[in-house]
């Protein structure tokens, strides 16, 4: 494969066109769009009502494997296939999450694509944009200044401080916040209690921006967030507190979907970033619906593999917007699947192991099961499959065949290697050909479980259906908690599972496709506001640390005053 050089430099050296020019280039005029500079514009809401009898394009969502730690290409994939897309003369846009700030200057990782498949302005992208997650982490901030002043002075809505929920949330990787005392120095500063900080994206409020589909839905998102419980046990919300109709306006610049571009000038709509984990990981509804009026066909990313990102887009964001897509395509690369098939431990920031770089056929077919299995997991929603073989430099012919084979034979639609990365969307042109082809089959689109099963039969479905157990253990904190969820009336919400990305299963360490075991439930907790309950399955970090050696060491201004060593 050809010399690439880094995502930074290819972004840099890049000649953008000005964002009026793409917000033209898709039937927005320059009333539709607000500026932010010459390359960043966002959409005004009001081209809902001005395009609502237009017919809506085609939604494809984009989902993986059972990554490595490294991530096997899905956002390179997605800007790559939207590039293959616009190569072969289909209108098309592609919507995307946020990076957040966090990750950008901890692990290095591309958050924006990579290679020749890159959303621009990356800098800005990665770095404030326009001020969206700001706005998240004051919203956020301020009901937590509300429920603690509420506490203080009076405690009208008698609420117990041991059962705040409501974290402080922050867009750095900041660990010594993770668990923190407030309120000491004294009766003036509040009444000491124990919380701590999470990530501005592990906000439900960012799951809330996510989810809303007006300016009022996202009011009564947020005004029904549960914050807190009474003495008597009853739930205390934002609207409790009075701060639902203050947070709606300290967002509702960030409820407009952003308009950027990738390197081949296609439209992207970035827009929210929820956590994967906790939250659902999906970018916005109100971006899908805005970019199904403009274009034919609408690329969009599910976070994790199909078993997390792909299963949350269908049971949660498409239940609660009526979305519904005409096509998935699943990414893998031959070094998970090899991985998958018991080979070399990947781990982020280390050399990648060489016998992973190395042909093994035997390995690589054994690990296909990871495969099968999430083909599968699609293809039970009702909607084609396609397979993407996001190839690498030390991928073998023989190898990419062998994945072809097996796909093919699990009852995908299509399987094809792409080298997006390398080659832009000039190396999505094969795969960008079947994509279309197969919006045009008949998708009989089903979600996995109905509302009006119980919470515990929604976590049964996942485990058995998705994560291949046996069967689901509750630990005596989620009995309990389930119990009060259902006397609450909140059984009907959906379930976003938080688990780990790195295995089908709850434990990282079982690769391939794990069977024979119990999936067990450490407790639930519940996100009214978006809309969904969240059973934890394992630790989950909602604040991140910084290592030794940050990505923020390299990053710094070159003489000309330009960005130097972000990715
Ligand atoms: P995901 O969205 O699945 O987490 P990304 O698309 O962000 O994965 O890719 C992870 C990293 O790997 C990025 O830094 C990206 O630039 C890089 N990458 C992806 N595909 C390739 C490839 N074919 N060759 C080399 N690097 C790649
Ligand atoms: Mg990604």
């Amino acid at each position: 494969m050809k010399y690439v050089p880094s995502d930074l430099e290819i972004a840099q050296a890049h000649q953008m066109k000005p964002i009026t020019e793409i917000a033209k280039s898709i039937g927005l005029s320059e009333d539709d769009i607000d500026l932010y500079g010459k390359y960043k514009a966002k959409i005004n809401l009001d081209v809902l009502r001005k395009f609502n009898d237009r017919p809506q394009g085609k939604l494809i969502d984009i989902t993986a494997i059972t990554p490595t730690p490294l991530g096997e290409g899905k956002t390179v994939t997605t800007i790559g296939l939207t590039q293959g897309l616009g190569k072969i003369g289909k209108k098309v846009i592609t919507t995307l999450r946020q990076p957040s700030m966090g990750p950008v200057f901890g692990i290095k990782g591309g958050a924006a694509g990579g290679g020749y498949s890159q959303v621009v302005p990356m800098e800005d992208i990665n770095i404030h944009f326009t001020g969206d997650i700001h706005a998240v982490e004051a919203a956020n901030n301020l009901l937590a200044a509300m429920i603690d002043t509420s506490i203080l002075l009076g405690n009208p809505l008698h609420i117990d401080p041991m059962t705040v929920m409501w974290n402080r949330v922050l867009d750095t990787n900041d660990r010594a916040l993770r668990d923190i005392v407030v309120g000491l120095g004294g009766k003036e500063n509040g009444y000491p209690r124990q919380t701590g900080f999470d990530m501005a994206v592990a906000s439900e409020v960012m799951a809330v921006l996510a989810l809303a589909d007006s300016l009022p839905d996202l009011r009564m998102r947020l005004g029904r967030m549960i914050v807190a419980y009474t003495y008597d046990g009853n739930p205390v919300t934002a609207e409790d507190l009075k701060a639902a109709g203050a947070m709606t306006v300290m967002m509702k610049e960030a409820i407009k979907p952003n308009l950027v571009q990738t390197l081949e000038g296609q439209a992207c709509i970035m827009h929210a970033g929820p956590f994967a984990n906790i939250a659902h990981g999906q970018s916005s509804v109100l971006a899908d619906k805005i970019a199904l009026r403009l274009a034919d066909y609408v690329v969009t990313e599910s976070g994790f593999g199909s078993d997390l990102g792909m299963e949350k887009f269908m049971d949660i964001k498409c239940r609660q917007s009526g979305l519904r897509p005409s096509c998935v395509v699943l990414t893998c690369t031959i070094r998970a699947l090899k991985m998958h098939g018991g080979l070399g431990n990947v781990v982020a920031g280390r050399p990648l192991p060489e016998e992973l770089t190395k042909e093994n056929l035997a390995a690589l077919e054994k690990g296909c099961a990871n495969l099968i299995h999430h083909i599968n997991i699609a293809s039970s929603y009702g909607i084609p499959v396609v397979v993407s073989i996001n190839r690498f430099t030390p991928d073998t012919d023989a190898e990419v065949a062998l994945v072809r084979k097996m796909a093919l034979e699990a009852g995908a639609l299509g399987a094809y290697p792409i080298t997006v990365w390398a080659d832009g969307g000039a190396g999505a042109v094969e795969l960008a050909e079947a994509v279309a082809a197969a919006c045009e089959k008949p998708a009989d689109f089903q979600l996995l479980y109905p509302d009006d099963l119980n919470i515990k039969e929604k976590i049964e479905v996942l485990a058995k259906r998705i994560y291949n157990a046996d069967g689901v253990v509750y630990e005596p904190l989620a009995e309990r908690k389930i119990k009060q969820f259902e006397a609450l009336g909140l059984g009907h919400l959906p379930i976003c599972m938080a688990k780990t990305h790195l295995s089908i299963s709850h434990d990282p360490n079982m690769k391939g496709l794990p069977e024979n075991y119990i999936f067990p439930i450490r407790d639930i907790r519940a996100s009214v506001g978006a809309g969904f309950l969240y059973p934890l399955a394992g630790a989950m970090r909602t604040m991140p640390g910084l290592g030794s050696k940050p990505a923020a060491h390299k990053v710094d201004i070159d003489d000309y005053g330009r960005t130097v060593g972000l990715f």
